[in-house]
């Protein structure tokens, strides 16, 4: 497939004075197509020609979201180099790791990350340049001074291919070790293809960019199907509810996308019910299962509330809900996109739960330098997602649960997402996680997490009254523990391992 590596400098030939980018970390920002694609240019020649950075080399980022982060994503497409944009909610130790994995030449830190990269300076020998983000401070060097200061100097002339590395996207960091899946020029663009094309993103869509840059849904979900197409982001540090309601009213965006928490967080706000979301074109879910209740309220808002089902390995976007199915089959993805194949395995009939495996050119080409993980994970060109999932008589696809999620009790299958739908739909209720925990009779047995609404007291045994006649008693929780909030991951999604390691004893 013949791709276009350069996609800033393609975009800005078309579209020079459309917007790109809104920084709304430096006061609102408009920035056009010129002008990012100038600061990529910029920055490739910088890292180029001052830093040494050659086709192939990683080049690290360790910063909240941020305008220099795309600057740096597109100028290693410019220059065949490979973005590592890193988690900052890693321990050391993780940090040190994931710095071994992949011995990035350079690493770009925000100012707030400092001290985080100190810990780290001594034990990753291999980086040879350490830039700061903050404005100038003679006591380090600073990266945007050095590249604004550099000579403009022409790039080297490429000829990229498909399968040509881009970004390392590290996945697992909840689950186990990190690692990275190799986003390819080919991946990301399959991905772009994908979405433009099934969302209906036109250059009018502005999105608003809260998730981590460092994870596929907030690289991959809008920001840069945006640039495919046109389109601009509102470059968010983080996901900040009042920020988000502030653009709704402003009208600056069409596009939310977010983890299921941060769509209860903005129900919970005092704002939602007078919030006015007309003019917003689509709000996407994802990255975990969302509670049918949520939809509800987003529908009675009027607005197209959809689920996005992916993984880090094959982009955020791979199955598409017909508008006529939203309402009928809540709670399912949809059919597969135009390049995206899908099928469950050992599938006899429809309604059969399997592991989902998916094909296309949208899957990542493997696990940096982990043959073994890669051969074990993408097996004869089908990725093994990890996920449980259905299809229905239509070709409808419903995710049910990670497979190291699913609760067995007694020999029968429960996935937590089914008993938290049905408990998240009890009014007192603003969010719940139900794990396994052992039982010397049943193995395993599940235990519900349950966060109130601000002002609700509610009794486990009320909770379970509402479960009645709603759920399978084999599927009732046998304990319900009431906590202050729900621990995360850096993504915002709930962090299945830290509940666990809490609660999984009596
Ligand atoms: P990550 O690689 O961090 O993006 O995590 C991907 C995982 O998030 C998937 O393998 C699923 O377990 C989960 N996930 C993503 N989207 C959904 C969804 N719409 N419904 C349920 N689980 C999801």
């Amino acid at each position: 497939m013949p791709i276009v590596h350069d996609w800033l400098a393609r975009r800005a030939a078309l579209d020079p004075d459309h917007a790109a980018l809104v920084d709304s970390t430096r006061g609102s920002r408009r920035i056009t197509y010129r002008e990012w694609d100038g600061a990529a240019s910029r920055t490739a020649a910088y890292l180029h020609h001052v830093l040494g950075v050659q086709r192939g080399d990683r080049v690290a980022v360790l910063a909240h979201n941020c305008v220099e982060t795309l600057d740096l994503l597109f100028a290693c497409a410019k220059l065949g180099a490979i973005l590592q944009p890193l988690n900052w909610r890693l321990s050391t130790t993780e940090l040190v790791g994931i710095l071994a994995d992949a011995e990035p030449a350079v690493l770009v830190y925000g100012p707030e990350l400092r001290a985080q990269v100190d810990t780290v300076r001594a034990r990753a020998p291999f980086v040879r340049h350490w830039l700061g983000l903050a404005e100038p401070d003679p006591a380090e060097r600073s990266f945007i001074t050095e590249r604004d200061a550099a000579p403009a100097s022409s790039l080297p002339v490429l000829e990229l291919e498909a399968e040509s590395p881009w970004v390392l996207c590290y996945t697992g960091g909840s689950t186990g070790v990190p690692k990275a899946a190799v986003l390819t020029h080919g991946s990301v663009t399959a991905n772009a293809v994908n979405t433009v094309v099934s969302w209906g993103l036109t250059s009018d869509d502005v999105a608003v960019l809260n998730a981590p840059l460092f994870h596929t849904g907030g690289l991959n979900v809008f920001t840069l199907p945006l640039v495919y197409v046109g389109g601009a982001s509102v470059v968010c540090k983080g996901f900040d509810v009042e920020q988000v309601f502030e653009l709704i009213h402003q009208r600056e965006v069409s596009l939310v996308f977010g983890v299921p928490t941060m769509f209860i967080e903005m129900q919970r706000h005092a704002r939602f019910e007078s919030a006015d979301f007309s003019h917003l074109k689509l709000l996407v879910s994802g990255g975990a299962p969302c509670p049918l209740s949520v939809f509800e309220r987003f529908f009675t808002k009027g607005v197209a509330f959809k689920t996005g089902y992916g993984l880090t390995e094959a982009g955020p976007n791979n199955f598409w809900l017909p508008p006529s199915d939203v309402r009928r089959k809540p709670g399912f993805v949809g059919v597969p996109l135009f390049h995206v194949e899908a099928r469950i395995e050992d599938e006899r009939q429809p309604g059969d739960v399997g592991e989902l495996l998916l094909r296309g050119p949208h899957v990542c080409a493997g696990y940096w330098r982990r043959p073994e993980e890669t051969a074990r994970t993408f097996v004869g060109g089908w990725l093994r997602t990890g996920d449980l999932a259905l299809r229905d008589g239509d070709g409808c696809f419903r995710i049910v649960g990670r497979s190291k999620d699913l609760i067995i009790s007694g020999g029968e299958n429960i996935y937590p997402s089914e008993v938290e739908s049905v408990l998240s739909g009890h009014p007192d209720v603003a969010e719940v996680a139900v794990i396994g925990v052992p039982d010397a009779k049943w193995g395993e047995t599940p235990r519900a997490l349950v966060v109130l609404r601000g002002g609700a007291s509610l009794t486990a045994e009320s909770l379970l009254a509402f479960c009645d006649g709603r759920l399978a008693r084999y599927k009732m929780p046998r304990s319900v523990r009431f906590v202050e909030a729900l621990p995360r991951t850096s993504a915002g999604k709930v962090d299945r391992r830290a509940l666990a390691s809490a609660h999984s004893l009596a």
